[in-house]
């Protein structure tokens, strides 16, 4: 009797040790014989970036099956979904037109995604500077054949640039129908980024219904402060060419690798980033160094031996950039099979070094993910506070879904973001192998304890 007390008094001791074990042997794998730094190399520079709808996009689709075929995972297979195909044509053109201090001049600048073209005629307009939406609200009839600049910057005083970037991008997702509700003849935006310098940031932005759609472009942080103070001391005219369009829909995939559970096979977990980038760079941040870690987790199982007692899966979204279809899709297909996803994860938020995990979910899943926070101190991994999981399983939330996000460092994310910047040589091979353990670390403790 004596030994049997002793014996269940040990073995939550025992249990928890064998954890430290796995999770230790997880990190060592993952930082001495990783895999996901080459495997994101090769996408990022065998393939390039990969917009919703483009050759690319089809090209990574069938190379990430074949690499989780390639590791013998027990199920690979394609999930179709059908996504838009915006395309940017022409390089565009913003050009301020005899300025008093600096002459005609060129500014750096993209497109935002999703916007109509001006065609090869372009527009000219007067411009006119604004701060923010409301701004616009107040001029009301004054902005009707202008072109509208918001200039709004992202708050540095906010520590996660997450929260700055949100306060900023509304500038983007919803300028243009804001503008054009009031006769505005297209807007130009500052760039998204809290980095001073030469680099536009893309982006999606979304129409409102009835309203006029009308071109939409991003300049760099440099380009609007010039702007901005020339409209101090004068009137100016800018033309604004562009010539991207959206084309009929296309047939593309979600990819998605399995391996089965032992136990229980009908409990998911799925750990996932998203397949397509902007058509800019080679969208290694954003979020090629997501996918890679996703496969990278489920391979260190197969590797490790490690066998998982519910079924996981890593999943490759397509289209979270410009619509979000894969997301959508994946979570309508789960429901419609009856599918029990106990938790899925995300890692979207760039390649660098990861410091914690936020969680959206109800206060039982939540609470029994954080007991686990000391398993990862010793890699420094130690922020569970925050709340949210991924744009691409949100949708699994209606289905009581724990949501996940892996959350590093986000000081230099907003440098990369939907830029020509976002390349292989941006991400730090060791910051990258350090998620990816993370986020196996994570899905071996919800496989061995449940979310119960
Ligand atoms: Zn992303």
């Amino acid at each position: 009797m004596k030994k049997l007390i002793s014996l269940l008094f040990l073995l939550p001791i025992l249990i928890s040790a064998q954890h430290e074990e796995t999770i230790k042997k997880i990190y060592d794998e993952s930082l001495s014989n990783g895999h996901v730094y080459e495997n994101l190399r090769y996408l990022c520079k065998e393939i390039g970036n990969r917009l919703s709808g483009s050759p690319e996009a089809a090209a990574a689709v069938e190379y990430t099956k074949q690499l989780m075929e390639s590791y013998g995972f027990d199920t690979v297979y394609l999930q179709p979904v059908m996504v838009p195909h915006w395309v940017r044509g022409k390089k565009e053109v913003v050009r301020a037109i005899n300025s008093d201090k600096h002459g005609t001049f060129e500014m750096n600048a993209l497109a935002l995604g999703n916007s109509v073209g001006t065609g090869p005629e372009g527009i000219l307009g007067d411009v006119i500077e604004v701060s923010g939406i409301d701004e616009v609200n107040e001029l009301g009839k004054k902005v009707e054949g202008k072109i509208v600049f918001y200039n709004g910057e992202m708050d540095p005083t906010i520590i996660n640039t997450f929260g700055a970037y949100g306060g900023a991008v509304i500038q983007r997702s919803s300028g243009a129908s804001e503008a054009a509700k009031y006769g505005a003849k297209a807007i130009i935006i500052r760039s998204v980024t809290n980095r001073q310098d030469d680099i536009p940031h893309t982006g999606s932005l979304r129409y409102k219904a009835l309203i006029n759609q009308i071109p939409a472009v991003a300049i760099s942080t440099n380009d609007a402060d010039k702007l901005s103070a020339i409209l101090k001391e004068q009137k100016l005219n800018v033309y604004i060419e562009t010539h991207c369009q959206i084309l009929p829909d296309v047939l593309s995939y979600n990819v998605i690798g399995e391996l089965r559970g032992s136990e229980f096979a009908d409990e998911i977990i799925a750990v996932g980033g998203h397949l397509d980038s902007w058509d800019v760079g080679e969208g290694a941040h954003d979020d090629g160094s997501g996918c890679m870690q996703a496969v990278e987790a489920v391979r260190l199982f197969k590797t490790l031996g490690i066998k998982p007692k519910r079924t996981l899966r890593a999943v490759m979204w397509m289209n979270e950039e410009n619509g979000l279809r894969g997301g959508q899709e994946y979570a309508r297909v789960a429901k419609e099979k009856g599918e029990k996803h106990i938790a899925a994860l995300e890692s979207d938020s760039g390649g660098f070094q990861p410091l914690g995990f936020s969680m959206s979910g109800n206060e039982n899943q939540k609470t029994k993910v954080r007991a686990w926070k000391d398993y990862f101190l010793p890699y420094r991994v130690w922020d569970f506070t925050q709340n949210g999981g991924g744009a691409d399983i949100g949708p699994l939330s209606q289905q009581g879904t724990l949501l996940i996000g892996l959350r590093p460092s986000t000081q230099r994310y907003f440098i990369y973001h939907h830029t020509p910047a976002d390349v292989f040589e941006a991400v730090d091979r060791r910051e990258l192998e350090l998620g990816a353990a993370s986020m196996a670390a994570m899905i071996y403790l919800i496989d061995r304890e449940g979310l119960n």
